[in-house]
C-alpha cells in the first residue's frame, strides 16, 4: 500500500486506462474481448483468434499508461491508484482533479459511482464515495486537524457549453473572470457537510436532477460533463479556500456518431463535446509539458475548471475508460490515442 508521502509526492499528471468486462449483450452477441492488460500499466489492442482484419490498427496496437486496470478490477482499487493520492493532495493544499474518459456505456459513471438507478450500483461504491470517506478521515486525523478545514460540495453540470447546478434545480448559472483572473461560477450552491451520508445525498440529488429535468433540452446524461467539487476551507472569518478537488464525469467521446443526423441540436451538442475534450486534451498537454500558455479560454469545461488544474500546485487524473468489445474498436481506440496524447 502507498504511505502518505508517497501519496503526496506522486507526480503531477497521471493517466489511466480501464477495460470494463463485456456485458450481457456482448457475450450474447458472441462479440470479442480485444484488449489485452499484461502488467506494468501496457495495454494491448489484439488481433482476435478469429479472423478478423485489425491491420488498420496495427501501427497502434501497443499503449503504456501509467495503471491499466483490467475488467477483474474493483471501483476500490482504482480509486486507490487515482483519485486517492489527489484527496491527500488536496490536504497538503493542491487543487486536484479526477476526469472520467470514455465512449456512452464504457463505465465512466460506474467509476464515479454516480449511478443510483442499477441494480447492481449502490452509493458506497465508486469514487465520489471513497473520495467523501477519505476527505472526512482525513479531517480528523492528526497531521491534519490543526488546519482546522470545513468541506463544502457542489455539483454542476456543462452542457453545449451552459453551466447548469444540480443542487439548485438546474438554475442556469454564468461564469466570470475576476480583477484576479480567477474563474468564477456566479451564484453555484455550495453545501456544507458534515458527514459521508450527506455528500451521497447530494450526489443522489443532483444525479437524479441530471437525467430527470424536463425543462433543459438535455435529456441524455451522456451528453453532458459532470462536476462535483469538495472544496476545503478554513473555518476563519472569510472561510479563505485552502483547496479543491473536483470529479469529473465527463460526455462521451463518440465523435462523429452523430454525422448522419439532420437533427441541428444533436450535431451543435456533438461539436460542443469535441471542443471541450479537444481542450481538455491541449490543457492537460501544456501543464504536462510546463509550457506558460495553457488555452484554457477554448471552452466552458477548461475554463471553469482553470484554477483547478491550472497552477504550480495543481495534479491531475485522467482514467480512460474502455469497453473490450470488438465492435466497439474504433471508440476504443479513439479513446486510447487522445490518453496517450494526454501523458
Ligand atoms: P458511461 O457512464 O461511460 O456511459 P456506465 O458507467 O453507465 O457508462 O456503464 C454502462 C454499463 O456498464 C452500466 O450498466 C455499468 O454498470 C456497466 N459497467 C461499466 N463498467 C463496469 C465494470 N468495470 N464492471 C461491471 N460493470 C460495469
Ligand atoms: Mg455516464
Amino acid at each position: 500500500p502507498l504511505s502518505l508521502t508517497d501519496m503526496v509526492k506522486t507526480q503531477r499528471i497521471c493517466v489511466c486506462v480501464r477495460k470494463r468486462p463485456l456485458n450481457k449483450l456482448e457475450e450474447t452477441r458472441k462479440d470479442i474481448d480485444v484488449i489485452s492488460i499484461p502488467g506494468n500499466g501496457s495495454l494491448l489492442v489484439h488481433e482476435p483468434k478469429h479472423k478478423v482484419d485489425l491491420t488498420k490498427y496495427l501501427e497502434n496496437q501497443a499503449f503504456q499508461f501509467d495503471y491499466s486496470f483490467d475488467e477483474t478490477t474493483t471501483n476500490e482499487v482504482v480509486y486507490r491508484f487515482t483519485a486517492k493520492p489527489l484527496v491527500y493532495a488536496a490536504f497538503e493544499g493542491s487543487m486536484a482533479t479526477c476526469f472520467a474518459y470514455g465512449q456512452t456505456g464504457s463505465g465512466k459513471t460506474h467509476t464515479m459511482g454516480g449511478d443510483f438507478r442499477g441494480k447492481n450500483q449502490n452509493s458506497s461504491t465508486g469514487i465520489y464515495y471513497f473520495a467523501a470517506r477519505e476527505v472526512f478521515s482525513l479531517l480528523s486525523h492528526r497531521t491534519y486537524s490543526h488546519l482546522n478545514l470545513s468541506p463544502y460540495v457542489s455539483f454542476f453540470e456543462i452542457y453545449n457549453s451552459k453551466v447548469f447546478d444540480l443542487l439548485n434545480d438546474k438554475a442556469k448559472l454564468r461564469v466570470l473572470e475576476d480583477e484576479r483572473q480567477q474563474m468564477q461560477v456566479v451564484g453555484l450552491e455550495e453545501v456544507f457537510v458534515s458527514e459521508v451520508e450527506d455528500v451521497i445525498k447530494l450526489i443522489e440529488l443532483g444525479s437524479a436532477c441530471r437525467t430527470s429535468g424536463q425543462t433543459s433540452a438535455n435529456a441524455n446524461s451522456s451528453r453532458s460533463h459532470a462536476v462535483l467539487q469538495i472544496a476545503l476551507r478554513c473555518n476563519d472569518r472569510a472561510s479563505t479556500l485552502y483547496s479543491k478537488f473536483s470529479l469529473v464525469d465527463l460526455a462521451g467521446n463518440e465523435r462523429g456518431q452523430d454525422v448522419n443526423s439532420n437533427d441541428r441540436n444533436t450535431l451543435n451538442e456533438t461539436a460542443e463535446i469535441n471542443t471541450s475534450l479537444l481542450a481538455l486534451k491541449e490543457c492537460i498537454r501544456s501543464l504536462g509539458q510546463n509550457k506558460d500558455h495553457i488555452p484554457f479560454r477554448m471552452s466552458t469545461l477548461t475554463r471553469v475548471l482553470r484554477d483547478s488544474f491550472i497552477g504550480e500546485k495543481s495534479k491531475t487524473c485522467m482514467i480512460a475508460m474502455v469497453s473490450p468489445s470488438m465492435a466497439s474498436c474504433d471508440y476504443t481506440i479513439n479513446t486510447l490515442r487522445y490518453a496517450d496524447r494526454v501523458k
